[in-house]
């Protein structure tokens, strides 16, 4: 066992009530590329803002066909063995609750309870109507897209229809930040993995844990601006790094 190993696994078994929070880095290992590294998704397109898709139809339908293009990807992809540690602490009553800004609901997949997850960034696998919130399929969109070359607006109140993701520009979901900040002001270990920290406001809930007393880890391939208020730092691979700790337990 590595001393980063022991000394993480020394915190998990110290902590009551931990929260794990996770970045794009927690997907790499199921074939989701982040945003920051070398290829990241960054590089390759620019993302549509809030106000474009609410204001241009024609953002909409950019939007619609990338996500489309993406169906099969997100069909394909399956929670990874860090999810599954993830789930495992979940079920130990090691961790109260999982915070991600990841959109690709893996965490559920991996076993962690609909309940226990709070999606920062809400969760491409539907759509949402902006105005009513009705939830709409995303076969079902694709449908109409297919015959009319854009997406439908909402069957129950015409309001404007998008995936359930929060786009640049876009207000946070408010009762995710409220259940958030609790869960944040609750824990006595914030274990974050796989997030560069750079995203705000999600990013300010692992400082506002450690503010609040907890002790602070950071399970990154690379260094992040919160390092310096770390009590642990780890720059590892996700999967075997929380496998080992998990077994060390
Ligand atoms: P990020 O891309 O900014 O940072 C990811 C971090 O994870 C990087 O520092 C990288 O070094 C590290 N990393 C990557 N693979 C790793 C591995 N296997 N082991 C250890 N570390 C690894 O991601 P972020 O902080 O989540 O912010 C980007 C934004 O993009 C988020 O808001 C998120 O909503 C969105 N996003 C989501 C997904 C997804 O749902 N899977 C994918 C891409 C982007
Ligand atoms: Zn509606």
């Amino acid at each position: 066992m590595t001393d980063s190993v022991a000394a993480l696994a020394a915190l998990l078994r110290a902590c009551r009530r931990g929260v794990v929070f996770t970045g794009a880095g927690m997907s790499t290992e199921s074939g989701i590329p982040d945003f920051r590294s070398p290829g990241g998704i960054w590089t390759k397109m620019m993302p549509v803002e809030f106000q474009d898709y609410i204001s241009d139809p024609e953002a909409r339908r950019v939007s619609w066909q990338r996500r489309f293009e993406m169906e099969d990807t997100w069909n394909a992809t399956q929670a990874n063995d860090g999810h599954r540690c993830v789930a495992e602490l979940v079920a130990m009553g090691k961790v109260s609750h999982v915070i991600t800004q990841n959109i690709d609901a893996l965490h559920q997949a991996g076993g962690v309870p609909d309940d226990k997850v709070i999606e920062l960034h809400g969760n491409t696998r539907y759509a949402k109507c902006l105005d009513c919130g009705m939830r709409v399929e995303i076969p079902d969109i694709r449908a109409h897209f297919d015959i009319h070359g854009d997406g439908p607006d909402c069957a129950a109140c015409g309001g404007i229809v998008k995936t359930a993701t929060i786009s640049f520009g876009q207000p946070m979901p408010e009762g995710e930040m409220a259940r958030a900040q609790a869960a944040s002001l609750g824990c006595d270990l914030m274990l974050v993995l796989g997030s560069s920290l750079a995203v705000y406001p999600a990013a300010s809930f692992p400082l506002l844990a450690k503010q609040n007393g907890a002790n602070l880890a950071i399970l990154n391939r690379e260094p992040t601006p919160q390092d310096r208020y770390a009590d642990l730092v780890v720059n590892a691979e996700i999967g075997p790094t929380i496998r080992a700790v998990v077994q060390a337990l």
